[in-house]
């Protein structure tokens, strides 16, 4: 559904009678809550990733949670985490229990994590390192797994971007120890809201299930089908269970991905092509494996260049947007943090443009022209 004010958004879902007959069928079968459907849905997600074992949640910052504190990270660790990530990122280490420390981002051409700020905060304490794949490009994950080897530290993927990211054939998400996924409606899937940690071993999976539903050692659709009589509560656990109805969303979702992430692709390079001799740089990201294209960006000038163009586009009812406010910025985060020149630059210059696969060809030339005509 499209917001009356803007004539072209900044993202759009792409749903119909299939999502509908998804839903429709849970709800005449009456088992609502974390159940088959949920199974099912892990199951193709971990076909569609080519491994892992998947668990299903809530939303994207309760994968991220769940990650951290199934993977042993808590009070007293500190994890290393980009700056130039949406705030959940972080808050999420914050609430396993963590200190975050903020990493600088490579460079206005790569805006991701610099695997040598790694070096620079690395600390006696330091248990984890969170990368986050952004707008899709895969982090250089060859520095940071050198990096995170040399210091014995675990590596989270905050992969929220990078559903169908790919680095050396592997799918972002599953090249480090834990790898977390949001379905807001924003993102290349949705489930409205939902979220998904995958994991390459069954330990911290098997860890993480639990945890999801308050620790306990069986589940309500156990005991309803008669697998299980009573439980015990092993851990301090969560409620962070998916309910079957956004599942089943989410497994015809999965079955779009393919599709989605192609006109993703076409309109990304369509965006290339226009602006390649013009004033705006869409940075190559280092040009790693393969992106999902979750975001177009692009690199002005300067500031007043940015909030020229974007004011440009606003007055044709073109959405854009900023990804992202440094976090180290922010109110609550800004004690004791020290000046991250790349992040901050990049913040100052970049906007993100309308990306998502109800776009046509010539809303793309549209968006260009909005931002070419001066
Ligand atoms: C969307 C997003 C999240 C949070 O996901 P929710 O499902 O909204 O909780 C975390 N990190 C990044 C980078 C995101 O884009």
């Amino acid at each position: 559904m499209n917001d009356m004010s803007w004539r072209i958004t900044l993202a759009d879902v792409v749903l119909d009678e299939r999502e509908r007959a998804a839903v429709d069928e849970v709800l005449r079968d009456r088992w609502l809550s974390m159940g088959p459907v949920t199974e099912r849905f892990e199951a193709e997600f971990a076909k569609y990733l080519r491994g892992g074992q998947a668990v299903a949640v809530t939303n994207g910052t309760a994968a991220l949670h769940l990650a951290a504190v199934a993977l042993g990270i808590g009070p007293g660790d500190e994890v290393i985490c980009p700056t130039l990530t949406f705030v959940a990122t972080a808050a999420a280490m914050l609430h396993a229990g963590a200190t975050v420390r903020f990493a600088d981002s490579t460079s206005l051409d790569d805006f991701s994590i610099d695997p040598d700020e790694i070096e620079r905060l690395v600390t006696p304490r330091t248990k984890a390192v969170v990368v986050v794949h952004y707008g899709g490009f895969p982090v250089d994950m060859d520095a940071v797994r050198a990096a995170a080897a040399r210091h014995g530290l675990l590596v989270l993927e905050d992969a929220a971007h990078a559903l169908g990211s790919e680095l050396d054939g592997q799918s972002c998400g599953l090249l480090g120890d834990a790898g977390c996924f949001s379905f807001f409606p924003n993102k290349n899937m949705t489930t409205a809201e939902g979220g998904m940690v995958v994991f390459r071993e069954e330990e911290p999976a098997a860890k993480a299930r639990r945890l999801r539903s308050h620790g306990m050692t069986s589940l309500t659709w156990d005991r309803h089908r008669g697998h299980a009589t009573g439980y015990d509560v092993v851990d301090l656990g969560f409620n962070y269970r998916l309910d079957e109805l956004r599942a089943a969303i989410g497994i015809v979702q999965v079955s779009r991905l393919d599709e989605l992430t192609q006109v993703r692709t076409r309109l990304a390079n369509r965006y290339r092509e226009k602006l390649a001799e013009s004033p705006f740089t869409i940075p190559s990201f280092g040009d790693r494996g393969r992106s999902a294209h979750h975001l177009a960006s692009v690199i002005t000038a300067s500031l007043q260049q940015r909030e020229a163009a974007r004011a440009r586009l606003r007055e044709q009812r073109i959405q854009t947007s900023v990804h992202y406010p440094p976090i180290h910025r922010f109110s609550h985060y800004r004690a004791g943090s020290a000046e991250l020149p790349t992040a901050e630059a990049i913040a100052d210059r970049v906007v993100t443009l309308p990306l998502h696969p109800m776009l046509t060809d010539g809303d793309v030339d549209e968006v260009c022209n909005a931002l070419l005509t001066e």
